[in-house]
Parts: C-alpha cells; structure tokens; sequence
C-alpha cells in the first residue's frame, strides 16, 4: 500500500514541468493530491509557497512542531524577462531561443542545448518519470520534485492511518536561485515560534553514505550545521523504529535549512542521495537523475514516524547524552579514588 502510494504521487508529481519561478504545474499536483485528505488543510502565502496543515485530535494545541519543506522548482530555462540581470559575457552559454537558464549547471553541459518547452519556460528534453526493475526512479527532476512528493505522501500516510498528531508541509518556490522562497516564508513566518524546519532534499552522497541504503539525516550543509536536538531526534526515532538512516555533513551544496535558520527558526536536514546532480550526467551530458524508491520510502517512513512518536518535538535536554556520560563517570569511580592521592593536593612549589 506504502510502495503503491509512493510510486503514485512521485509519478503525479514528477511528471508535472518546472522551473524557478514557474512552479505552478508542481504546485497544482500538491493540491491535488492533498485534497484527498480531510485533515490537512493547504493555504498560500503571498509569494505563492505552500503550506499544508494537518491537524487531528487535541494533539498539536494548533501548533504544529515540526514543518517538512521541500523546494517546488528545478533548474531549467525561463523566457528572457526585460529588465532582469543578464547573464554576464562570460556566462552567455546560459542564453538559448529566448530563454535564460537558471540553477547551478557547469558551462560545460551548454554545448548543444535540446529544449521541451512549456509555454513561459523550458526544460531540458529528457524523460519525466520513469520507474526501472532494478528500484531506481529516473526523471528530469528529482531535485527536488522527490522532496515534495516525500511529504505530501507521510501526509496521505498520517490521513489514512487516523494519527492523532499535528504537523506541516511546506513547498517553497524559487529555491535554485538562492532560497528565494524561502527568504519569503522566513520573512513571514507562518508558524509559531518553535517549529521545527526540516528540509527534504535530494543530496549529492558524500563521505561514507551510500545511495539505496537509507535516508540521509543532514546534520549541516555547506553554509551551516543544523540544530542538535533536532538532528539526533530524528536518528533516535529511526533507531527506535528500525529504519535504515545515514547520518552525513553534505557539504558538496546548501538546502533550504541554511537560509531558515539566519532568521532563528530551529532546522533540521534529511536527503535522498541522488544521482546525474542537476541533470550532469557522465561526459558533460545532461541526463536524467536518479534516486533509490526504497531511500523514498524509508524516507517517508521516517517523516511520519517522527511525527508519531515526537509530536511535540525534539527532548531538549540533550538527548540523554548527559547521563550516559554521568553514567560513565561513576563507573570510573574506583580509579578516581586510586589516584586521587595524586592530584588532590596543592603542588609543591619549586
Ligand atoms: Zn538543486
């Protein structure tokens, strides 16, 4: 049933175009898919992000603690706007048939550019979904599309196992540009003070962590390291609950939690190791990305669990680190008292 649902909305969602500042496909998928839920209840903010609430029970006390957010656009090509920076000479690489391109794509993949275009924008011509035997999704744009469908399928997972809890969705805009929807829902804070922001991203794999062996919970980003209680909250309940997770710094990029917390909201991370980053495939050609449906479903699991098991946040008073080190002191008492002799006195002076 889990799988199912997975497959189904990253199919529904993935297959939408978009591009920043062009997420209105994605953002109607999102609705869609959520109006099936009685208890969640979607509302926009000025710039367009989306916020969807579920709330059941007497469990939140209307305040939800923790927020998932995932970003609604993906590098691509957007119609030339008159008065909009140009690309510098040296990027002009990024001009084609009317179009700009924006996101974060090495000159070298602009050699021959093949476009599909959607009216106001384009994107590069590559397959929208596409679910292969051996467990992998392929699509033009898991980053961050995956993300997205991550959430919105916990909240049809909450909807239809009745939890009692309350907690939030959040699907930005404009984020390849530099968190530019974010910036926009941090400035206008929907939320009560201390929510919990966890980006669900689509992360290169670094260090240790291996794609299709779990979540990775993102304890920092290139620009930041995330909060404490919040990161080890969501790798006790993975352990709690069995759940396959990665704990790594992904450091190769930034995501969404970096520019929340410069306005001192709490963040947190958790990706899914992606393949072909930003479409760069093998060769400098633009190619299909990539993601493990079992990290998207672990993923999911993952989301709701915290939501179940922590529904009012994080313990904040350390996670019990600090009684298992007193634990670990007592048990080194018997040494203490043997050699105590040796320090408990004054020096003797020279
Ligand atoms: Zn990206």
């Amino acid at each position: 049933m889990q799988q199912a649902d997975v497959l189904h909305v990253l199919k529904s969602i993935l297959s939408r175009p978009t591009a920043p500042f062009h997420e209105y496909a994605v953002r109607d998928a999102i609705r869609e898919l959520l109006s099936e839920c009685s208890h969640v209840t979607v509302t926009e903010d000025a710039f367009g992000n989306l916020v969807a609430r579920y709330a059941r029970g007497g469990a939140g006390n209307g305040r939800a603690t923790w927020a998932f957010g995932s970003h609604m656009d993906h590098p691509g090509w957007v119609r030339s706007v008159e008065g909009a920076s140009e690309p510098p000479a040296a990027e002009t690489h990024r001009r084609h048939g009317g179009f700009t391109f924006l996101g974060g794509v090495p000159a070298e993949y602009f050699a021959s550019p093949v476009l599909r275009v959607f009216g106001d924008f384009a994107m590069w011509d590559l397959v929208d979904f596409e679910a292969r035997d051996d467990g992998t999704i392929h699509s033009r744009a898991c980053d961050d599309l995956v993300g997205c469908a991550a959430i919105v399928t916990m909240l049809r997972a909450l909807e239809r196992s009745g939890t009692e809890a309350e907690c939030c969705g959040i699907f930005t805009r404009a984020e390849e540009v530099g968190f530019v929807g974010a910036v926009e829902l941090a400035r206008r804070w929907p939320l009560s003070e201390g929510t919990i922001f966890v980006s669900v991203e689509t992360s290169v794999a670094v260090g240790s962590a291996v794609p299709g062996w779990g979540p990775m919970c993102r304890v920092g980003d290139r620009l930041s390291i995330f909060d404490h209680a919040a990161t080890s909250a969501l790798l006790s309940v993975a352990a709690r609950r069995g759940l396959p997770v990665q704990r790594a710094l992904l450091d190769r990029g930034s995501c969404e939690a970096s520019a929340l917390q410069a306005y001192g909201i709490r963040t947190a991370g958790i990706s899914v190791a992606l393949g072909n980053y930003h479409n760069c495939g093998p060769d400098f050609r633009i190619a299909e990305e990539s993601v493990h449906l079992a990290d998207v479903e672990a993923l999911v699991a993952l989301l709701a669990a915290v939501v179940e098991d922590l529904p009012n946040g994080p313990d904040d008073s350390g996670s019990g680190l600090r009684e298992r080190f007193e634990a670990r002191v007592a048990r080194h008492s018997p040494y203490i008292a043997a050699t105590t002799k040796h320090f408990g006195d004054p020096p003797s002076p020279v």
